[in-house]
């Protein structure tokens, strides 16, 4: 593989970088994303018909690491550009993608995600939130958490049991929840950060009509898979980008305040070192991605190793900083702590990669 820009990519880019320069904002939010929307680079990937471009993949890598090299926060919507809106695109009825999808790019909607509950987390397979199949739709009752954004939500992407009698993988239903619907009760959750990203949300009798099933009754663990593999596969170039940064100014930092310590030179030579691999890693997952349309499984890799790397440098940040917070790279630690849990766990990245990228016994 030809990993130089071709003259069409690097055509792009500069475009990417000189709309960035004219308008980085003064903070994230509605009005950024939407800014966004309107230079024409959300949903690079998807349709036109549905308000993408139906640009190649490799476009949509390049403003993602153009993005964050300028500092750029990207677009609010992450549930619904990374999750929701693929989902929708693959297992969604005509109508479905054109009421939701252009919404999404605009951030005129904001979409959360309700997968994990008090005893269902990484085993998905156990959620018991009821979606309860009604002659006009469903009753969803039942009780999601850490479900980020769902405070400023206008739609949750919501996974339950159809068939109360069934077990896990099996009598499993995914709808489209309107967040505003009766019966909706968001309360936010407060991290480590001191921030409330994300949420718990109860949902009483809450009636979903019947246009807002995705897939099949019964069906819902086939189309949350769909979701997961989005959720690893495309983050790992967003999330590269960020830790490129980072790592330039882990050097920064390392070059004013601990230049002649060797230990603390190899520490952060060993940093750079494995950002190139996770690079050259992501490389490889857009050649499946561009080839085949589906994100590989691979992308637990990326997402696995990005996320520790993330820890580790930051640690490494503080360590050099002797515990002084400068306002940044505390934060950024703290925040850390979130990265090795959200999107799947280390350990079961792990057990992903053993069982699907390498091929060994199933462990269970
Ligand atoms: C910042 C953040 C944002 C999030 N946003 C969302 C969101 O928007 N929507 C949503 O639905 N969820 C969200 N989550 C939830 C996240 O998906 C879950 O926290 C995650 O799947 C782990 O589930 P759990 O917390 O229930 O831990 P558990 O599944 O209870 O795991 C506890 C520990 O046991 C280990 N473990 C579990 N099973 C195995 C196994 N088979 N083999 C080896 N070890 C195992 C885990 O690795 C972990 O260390 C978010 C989480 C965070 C931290």
């Amino acid at each position: 593989m030809d990993l130089r820009d071709s003259p069409d990519e690097a055509a792009f880019r500069t475009r990417v970088r000189s709309w960035l320069e004219g308008n980085l904002p003064a903070e994230p939010g509605p009005d950024w994303s939407r800014k966004i929307f309107d230079a024409g680079f959300a949903g690079l990937t998807w349709p036109e018909e549905y308000g993408g471009t139906g640009a190649p993949y490799s476009h949509q890598a390049i403003a993602l690491e153009e993005f964050a090299k300028a500092g750029a926060p990207n677009h609010m919507n992450v549930i619904a550009l990374g999750m929701a809106g693929p989902t929708i695109m693959v297992h969604g009825t005509e109508e479905q993608k054109q009421r939701y999808l252009p919404r999404m790019l605009s951030a005129e909607e904001i979409w959360c995600q309700g997968f994990s509950e008090p005893d269902a987390g990484s085993d998905l397979s156990a959620v018991r939130t009821r979606v309860e199949p009604r002659d006009d739709g469903f009753v969803v009752n039942g009780q999601k958490v850490w479900s980020s954004l769902a405070h400023l939500a206008d739609f949750c992407i919501l996974v339950g049991r159809s068939d109360p009698q069934s077990e896990r993988h099996a009598g499993l239903t995914y709808v489209i929840v309107d967040m505003h619907a009766p019966g909706v009760e968001v309360r936010p959750l407060r991290q480590i950060t001191g921030e409330a990203e994300f949420n718990e949300i109860f949902f009483s009798d809450v009636e979903v009509p019947a246009e807002n099933l995705l897939g099949e009754i019964g069906g819902g663990w086939a189309v949350a898979m769909t979701t997961l593999l989005h959720e690893r596969g495309t983050l790992g170039f967003a999330l590269t980008g960020v830790l490129d940064a980072q790592v330039q100014r882990l050097i920064a930092l390392a070059k004013e305040r601990a230049a002649d310590d060797p230990i603390i030179r190899d520490r952060v030579a060993r940093e750079w070192v494995e950002l190139q691999a996770l690079k050259l890693t992501n490389y490889r997952s857009l050649a499946t991605l561009m080839q085949t349309g589906i994100p590989g499984p691979e992308g637990s890799g990326s997402k696995l190793f990005w996320s520790e790397q993330n820890q580790r440098l930051t640690k490494l940040a503080m360590e050099i900083l002797g515990g002084e917070d400068d306002g940044y790279w505390g934060y950024q630690q703290l925040r850390s702590r979130g990265n090795t849990i959200e999107a799947g766990t280390s350990e079961i990245l792990r057990n992903i990669i053993a069982e699907r990228v390498l091929g060994l016994p199933r462990s269970r």
